[in-house]
Formats: structure tokens, sequence, C-alpha cells
């Protein structure tokens, strides 16, 4: 069934992954969606609806065992992802807000940091953000103007970071910098953990934004800020390859988000088509609107598809996870902005209506645009990766072409 995906040839769950899972879709049912609503009218931190995530295993997921985590599949993470978005996207991204604010403390930290700081991160007690992004460099990383001036068992942090999830109620953050003595470009970013009651931090009031409420952002200053070396994730000139880490989790996330959030509306709009009745028949008997309701559910089973099989490859540790990765975020998020209007014109006047999710369907959708690489970023990644691979695909007599025809002779 394209609105759903209940026995999916590409997911086989035991358990107790499936039973992780069954339990994610009852706290959807009973709670989380429910509550949806009320916790995307405002732009606080949801706190309910985290350690309700926290208490129930759901953020454990992301953290190995050996950190007091549970460490789940990628497959399992994402069909959870999925299920949360369906209903709420401030659940979802609380789930994968987590993981990116963490992963390169688990995949970069000192054993002894890891094992001071992972496990609060693992049941909710601490948070950390992700502090990449700054006013002059988003898409562009290697344009980062933060530096990190080291100064004997310390380094000294200065810079802004603007977007920040959670800087509000984080209690760490993961801070790219670069290196004040360090080579131009990605070569010279290093990724530190920096405690925000470090002296020289200060964190603005929360910057109002269109959606994605309940996971509030404002910009962070560094002024000044010491921090021992033995807070340095990964070696000096690995920040850039802690980030991608990091980001190719990330962009899953995000395709699963967008994946839950789709379904959600198409079965909205579906359902609302079969019981609303216009010029004397049920709307989905128009066939207009059937035609619409049929792309949209055949593209989004294409999507379903698309992000499993990354998932898949991620837990492979297959070598082209990265660009799947991109391939999926992109198409899935792309998919779902068109989703969610197409949905709410289905509803008419009432889509339009904060009464009915698709408005706030609507707003949240942009976001998964626009975070961890927008689409155009995207699309340059695989452009760029199609390019460097073409010379080497293959050869196949029926598509050789003869260079003399194309002038490249
Ligand atoms: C709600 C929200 C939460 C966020 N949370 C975090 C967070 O927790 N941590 C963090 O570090 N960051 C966070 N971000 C920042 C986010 O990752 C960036 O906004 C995003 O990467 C885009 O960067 P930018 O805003 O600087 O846009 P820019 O890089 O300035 O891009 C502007 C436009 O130009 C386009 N563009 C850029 N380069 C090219 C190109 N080469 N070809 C074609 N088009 C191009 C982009 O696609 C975009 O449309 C968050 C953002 C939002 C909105």
């Amino acid at each position: 069934m394209p609105i759903h995906a209940e026995h999916h040839p590409l997911v086989s769950l035991q358990a107790p992954e499936a039973d992780m899972l069954a339990r994610v879709q009852a706290l959807v049912r009973e709670q989380i969606g429910p509550q949806a609503e009320q916790v995307g009218r405002e732009d606080v931190f949801a706190w309910d609806t985290f350690r309700l995530l926290a208490d129930e295993g759901v953020i454990a997921t992301a953290f190995p065992r050996s950190l007091g985590g549970t460490e789940a599949s990628m497959l399992l993470r994402v069909r959870i992802i999925e299920e949360l978005a369906r209903a709420c996207s401030t659940a979802a991204s609380l789930v994968t807000g987590t993981d990116l604010s963490s992963r390169p403390i688990v995949a970069g930290g000192s054993d002894a940091l890891r094992s001071e700081v992972v496990p609060k991160l693992a049941t909710g007690a601490q948070q950390s953000a992700f502090a990449l992004t700054e006013p002059g460099a988003g898409s562009d990383l290697a344009g980062l103007q933060a530096t990190a001036r080291r100064d004997g068992g310390h380094y000294v942090l200065n810079g802004a970071k603007k977007f920040i999830t959670r800087a509000g109620v984080a209690d760490m953050y993961v801070v790219v910098a670069r290196l004040a003595d360090g080579p131009a470009g990605s070569k010279g970013l290093s990724a530190f953990l920096v405690p925000r009651a470090s002296a020289g931090v200060s964190v603005s009031p929360t910057i109002p934004k269109m959606g994605w409420n309940g996971v509030p952002i404002a910009q962070v200053c560094l002024d000044e800020v010491v921090v021992p070396v033995g807070n340095r994730l990964g070696e000096e000139g690995q920040g850039m390859a802690l980030a991608q880490d990091t980001l190719v989790r990330a962009r899953i996330g995000h395709a699963a988000i967008a994946l839950g959030r789709m379904s959600g509306a198409l079965q909205i709009a579906a359902q609302y088509a079969d019981v609303r009745r216009v010029f004397g028949r049920a709307e989905g008997e128009h066939q207009g609107v059937q035609w619409m309701l049929a792309d949209m559910g055949a593209r989004i089973e294409a999507a379903r598809c698309l992000v499993y099989a990354c998932a898949q490859r991620y837990d492979r540790q297959d070598p082209d996870t990265s660009i799947h990765a991109s391939i999926a975020k992109m198409h899935s998020t792309d998919l779902c902005m068109k989703v969610v209007v197409d949905c709410l014109q289905l509803l008419g006047g009432n889509g339009y209506l904060k009464a009915y999710p698709l408005e706030r369907f609507m707003r949240d959708a942009k976001m998964n645009q626009i975070g961890e690489g927008t689409s155009e970023v995207h699309k340059n990644l695989i452009g760029r990766y199609l390019m460097k691979t073409a010379a080497a695909m293959p050869r196949h007599p029926c598509l050789d072409l003869e260079p003399d025809l194309f002038g490249a002779a």
C-alpha cells in the first residue's frame, strides 16, 4: 500500500527490532500523534516528547551498546523515524537531531571523553547540539571562519555559529572550527566538544522560524573559549571528515522524515476525498483527483524503496552510501514538498486551516529541503559523481557512441 510501509519486502525486522518498531507505532497512535498539533503550535523545546522518546529507549537507538545505547540498524532507525514523522515532524527530528549532534562525539571522541559524555546523551539526561553553519558559510563549508588556536594543553575558540538547533537547551556543542595556523579550505577544519558552561559561550534568544516547531534554533557565539586538548574530536584536520560522516546519517534521517510526512499527508487526502462530496459524487470519484492521488502514491512508493535501500547500504557499509544518501535525501524531500502542497489542495479551504495537519506539514516540509545540504547541493554532488564515474562505466556495445559523431575525437 503506497501510504504505508507494513509488510514491505525490503524490511524484515525480527525481535527485538520488530518489538521496538511496534512500541513506536503505539506511542505515535496513543501519545505523540494526539499531541502533535499542540507541540507544533509553539516553537519551544518539546521536552515532554523528548523525555518520552528517551524513556522508551528511542533516543538510545543512535548510540553504541558499549556506551549505553542499543545501536539499532539504520533500517530500523529509518522505520522509526518514518513512523514518527507520519504524525509529528518534531518527534522525528528529536531522534534525528540527537544523532546529528552526538555522532561526532561517538565517532571522534577519545575513550575517556566518550565514556564520560555519551551514556548521558544516550539516556537523554544531557543533550548536545551540532554547531557547523555560520552566518557566512552554510553550503560552502570550506568557507567556515570560526577559529581554534592551540595554546599548550588547550585550544582557544572564537567565532559565531548560526541556525543551531537546540542551542538553548544543549549542555554541550560540537563546534567545527578552522585551525589558526592550519591549511586553507576543508583540510584546515577540526571539531571540538565545547561545554555550554564554558566562559565566553553565549547563546542568542530563539530565532523565530516558519515551522519545524518544538526544536528551536539560536546563534552561538564563542569569544576566547578555552577547551582542553582532550575535547578535540578526531585528529587535527579531521573536522570535515567527521562532519561528512555525521551528515550521511543525518541525510538518511531527513529522507525518512520526508517519507513519513508525505505518507501521512496522502492518507489524510485520500480519506478526505473518500468522504467529501463535490458535484454530486465523492471527491475521490473524479478522475482528476484519482490521478493526483495515483501520482503521489506511485512516487511515494518509489521514494520508500530508495530510502530503505539506502539504509541497507549504510548497514552494509557500502562505499557508495554517501551518494545514495544524497539521492534519497534530494528525491524524498523534494517529493514531500510537492506532495504536501497537493494534498493540502485536495482539502480545499479546509487544507488551509490550522485544524488540519497539512498546514503544519507544509511548513515543516520546507526545512527538509534545506537542512543537512540543500536540494541544490545534493544535485551538484550527484551530478559531479555521475561525471566522475562516467568514463569508468562498463562498456556496452549497444550504448557505445562513435567519438566522431559528437566531436570528441
Ligand atoms: C530550521 C533549521 C535548523 C538548522 N539546524 C542546524 C544545526 O543544528 N546545525 C548547523 O550547523 N546548521 C543548521 N542549519 C543550517 C542549515 O544546514 C543551512 O541553512 C543549510 O546548509 C544551507 O546553508 P545556508 O543557509 O547558509 O544557505 P547558502 O549556502 O547561503 O545557500 C543559499 C542558496 O544557494 C543555493 N546554493 C548554494 N550553493 C550552490 C551551488 N553551488 N549551486 C547551486 N545552488 C547553490 C542553496 O541551495 C540555497 O538555495 C539549520 C537550518 C535551519 C533552517
